[in-house]
């Protein structure tokens, strides 16, 4: 069984975050770690370690942090101006955290890393 993480202790509120956004699917906050003036974590509530361990079953939970990035786009206001979603797995994608979570960088512009 894969281990939990310490975004298990901050979907529980064991840890403080700043939370954003919590309903009983998704729980998304402020990236402790900022790369852009907008860094927000978008995760599922239930432990998917890795973009491979991702099921079937899974499907409405990955629409929905994307349904979520959206709202909190528009709410910090980067909506228009853009942004960028990236999820990390494993090594060689600089995944550290072992829970799936999708980046939502924007506030600036974002150099490509693939154009
Ligand atoms: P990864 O490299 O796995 O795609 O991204 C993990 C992200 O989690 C990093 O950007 C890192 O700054 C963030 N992070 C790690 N630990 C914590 C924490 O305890 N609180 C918050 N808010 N972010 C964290």
């Amino acid at each position: 069984m894969a281990e939990e993480t310490i975004f298990r202790k901050i979907i529980d509120k064991e840890i403080p975050s700043d939370t954003l956004y919590q309903d009983e699917y998704i729980t998304a906050f402020r990236d402790i770690s900022p790369q852009a003036p907008v860094h927000i974590l978008i995760i599922p509530n239930k432990l998917i370690p890795t973009a491979n361990d991702i099921e079937v079953e899974d499907e409405f939970l990955i629409g929905k942090m994307y349904s979520v990035a959206k709202l909190l786009a528009k709410q910090e206001g980067i909506a228009d101006s853009g942004y960028r979603l990236i999820m990390n797995c494993n090594n060689d994608g600089g995944q550290e955290v072992y829970h799936i979570h999708l980046h939502l960088l924007g506030g600036k512009r974002i150099g490509k890393l693939v154009s």
